[in-house]
This record gives C-alpha cells, sequence and structure tokens, in this order.
C-alpha cells in the first residue's frame, strides 16, 4: 500500500518533465513507477490512452505545494506554456548540477536556447545520443556564446533566434563541407576541428562522437551570425538592394569566412538565404512536444538510434577535417532545410543540395515567388 504523503519527496530539478520526477521518487522510495504513475495522473481530456498529470495529486504525494512544483516542471504550468518555444524532446542537462538530485537519471525538457549550463560550463544541447554533458572548461568561447545567444533572445524574441541559430549552424555546416582546405590555419574550418578534436579526440571517436559535440565545435561562430540573420534590419539588407546586400555580406564576412568557396556560381547558401528566406518569415519547429504519456516508465534509448549513431561516429572518424555533414544530416536543424516553401525531394540529399542553390533558374523562380508574395501576402 502507498503513503499518503512520501516520506523523503526530494525536489524536482528545472524543467525536468514529470515522468522523470516521479519515476525518482518511485526508485528513492522502493516504489514501483507505474503505480506512482497511475496514482497521480488521469486520462488526458481528449479520451486518448495518455495520461497526464494532476497536480494536486503530485501535491498531496509530495506535501509540496503545486505552485513550487509547477515553478521547475513545464507540464504542471496552468495555462500550459507554448510548447513550440521548448524542444519537442527531452534529454540529459548538466551531470553537475544534476548530482544533486537523488533517484535517478533527471530528463529534463529544456527551451530551444539552452546549449550551454554556464554554472559550469558543460555543453548541454541539442539532445543527441544519450550522450553525457561535456565540459567546456578548455573552449570557454563555447560557454561565452551561450551569454551572447540570450541576448539575441532578449532583443528578437525565441521564434526570430530560433530560426537564426539554426540556419547559423547550416551556413557552418555548408563551409564545413565546401570550403577551402583546412591546413589554412586562418580559416574557421581550422578552429572547428580544433575544437572537434579536443570535443572528440580521436583515439575515443567511437565512444566520445556526438553530431551534439560538433554543434558545440562551431556554436561560437553561428551565433555571430545569428545574430544578423535574427535581426529585421540585416535582413531587410540581405533582400535588398545590390549595394545593401553587398554590406549586409561584409558583414557576415566579418564574422565567418565568407565567400568560402573558389566558385560561387552554383552554390552558396549564405546567398541562398538572402535570396529565398531573408524576406520571408522565420521558420517554426517541425515537431512540437505534447506532455503526457501511456507508461511511467521512460524508454531506455532506441536501438535504430544507437545504430545511427555508430554510422555517424564511423563516417565522422573517415572525414574528420569535413565534418559540415553530419551538422546538415542531423535532424536538429532540419526545420530550416525543409522550409514550408521548399520544393520537396525525394531524398534529403536533395534537400541540402538545394539549400545552397543559386543558379539562375533558382533565382528567376525566387523573383516571381517574391513578387507573389509582395502582392498578396504569401
Ligand atoms: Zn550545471
Amino acid at each position: 500500500m502507498m503513503l499518503a504523503c512520501l516520506p523523503d519527496p526530494v525536489p524536482p530539478a528545472r524543467h525536468e518533465i514529470a515522468a522523470s520526477y516521479i519515476g525518482r521518487l518511485a526508485t528513492l522510495h522502493g516504489l514501483d513507477i507505474n503505480a506512482v504513475w497511475l496514482r497521480v495522473t488521469e486520462r488526458e481530456a481528449s479520451g486518448g490512452m495518455r495520461r497526464v498529470v494532476v497536480p494536486e495529486r503530485l501535491a498531496a504525494l509530495t506535501g509540496r505545494s503545486v505552485h513550487a512544483l509547477a515553478g521547475a516542471l513545464p507540464e504542471l504550468r496552468d495555462p500550459q506554456p507554448d510548447w513550440a518555444m521548448f524542444r519537442h524532446q527531452p534529454q540529459p542537462g548538466c551531470h553537475h548540477c544534476d548530482t544533486k538530485h537523488v533517484g535517478g537519471k533527471v530528463t529534463r525538457l529544456l527551451p530551444h536556447h539552452r546549449y550551454v549550463c554556464t554554472r559550469h560550463g558543460v555543453w548541454i544541447g541539442p539532445p543527441d545520443a544519450d550522450q553525457p554533458s561535456v565540459s567546456l572548461a578548455d573552449l570557454p568561447e563555447i560557454a561565452d556564446a551561450q551569454h551572447r545567444h540570450l541576448r539575441i533572445l532578449h532583443r528578437h524574441g525565441w521564434a526570430a533566434t530560433y530560426d537564426a541559430l539554426l540556419t547559423a549552424f547550416t551556413f557552418c555546416g555548408h563551409i564545413w563541407t565546401d570550403g577551402e582546405p583546412v591546413t589554412n590555419p586562418c580559416r574557421v574550418e581550422h578552429i572547428w576541428a580544433e575544437r572537434a578534436h579536443s570535443l572528440i579526440p580521436p583515439e575515443t571517436t567511437k565512444k566520445s562522437y556526438s553530431t551534439s559535440r560538433l554543434f558545440a565545435a562551431v556554436y561560437p561562430e553561428a551565433v555571430s551570425v545569428a545574430a544578423l540573420l535574427a535581426s529585421p534590419h540585416w535582413r531587410r539588407l540581405a533582400s535588398g538592394t545590390t549595394a545593401e546586400r553587398e554590406h549586409f555580406y561584409r558583414e557576415i564576412s566579418r564574422r565567418i569566412d565568407y565567400p568560402y568557396k573558389d566558385d560561387q556560381k552554383h552554390s552558396d547558401a549564405i546567398a541562398h538565404w538572402a535570396d529565398t528566406d531573408a524576406w520571408r518569415p522565420s521558420s517554426h519547429p517541425l515537431v512540437t512536444y505534447r506532455p503526457g504519456r501511456t507508461h511511467g516508465r521512460l524508454p531506455d534509448r532506441h536501438r535504430g538510434r544507437e545504430q545511427r549513431h555508430d554510422k555517424s561516429a564511423l563516417w565522422f572518424d573517415r572525414t574528420r577535417r569535413k565534418a559540415g555533414r553530419n551538422l546538415l544530416f542531423h535532424n536538429h536543424v532540419k526545420a530550416v532545410l525543409t522550409r514550408a516553401w521548399t520544393p520537396a525531394y525525394e531524398k534529403f540529399e536533395g534537400v541540402i543540395w538545394h539549400s545552397a542553390r543559386v543558379d539562375e533558374q533558382m533565382k528567376a523562380a525566387t523573383t516571381r515567388e517574391r513578387q507573389d508574395f509582395l502582392k498578396n501576402g504569401k
């Protein structure tokens, strides 16, 4: 029989998902996770099989107020938060922050702009293959970039910042794939390769590899570029007259190597963005988190995901100095590669090719679309 109130109701972690907290409480008290889950949840109002937490029941079980619980657990908030502002996938957070939370693994639902625990200097995002978070002690510029990222957020709001950073990540992906040979130490790819070397040492690639760490390697420059892409002023220049556009390109060149390849006639991700996307609204996440689950116990790591991870690690090992491809193929940036106006391609290779396309045929199509947009507002 379960007690009315648990004797050791530890507090929830910030941004923890309810199932993770309930699982920890059950483990700490030697109780069955699903039994506790059933006790504090009810079927969702739509009548499906998913169950959602009843805040008052969790408050009664823990002796903690609904207000205090909802401060940490986003799913308990009333009204519910705008889930589009969060990543759709719960993930592990900073391992230092987690040490004070007992009872098992802490799984959190982080907002899009959380990449670094600035308190401990630890990389925590985006979620990837359940790798433990990694220390940035030797790479302080990555932790500094989180502060600059937050400034963009406060200035331009979450939607513009989300789109801008992911778009900047895709630029980094293209540059790190198509740019000059990375033997030139002045090139940004060289800096990225050095950071990747530190985050994923060659002798431990299979164990330490995660595409998330490659996002860490490019994060400082991505944030610098995102500050421009989120700004209405710079977006207007990017899609303006030839002189305005040149001004935008000069500013980009101060922040990242641009132009990034010798022959830009047919392929240039930054010029493609200026032609096709700068004058359109921001793209939103493709998938949004939905609270509620059928079972209390969180699933173990997915097998398919593990195989995908091993394949990416192998690919990275072979092409270490041209790792941008791994970034472009990662789900994290999919929302800005498959925008509402991106043509359908059978294979994702086509989508990536399209995102850098700048030939005359492409330009003519974009000009027509832009005229329609200005005329009809769509
Ligand atoms: Zn921390």
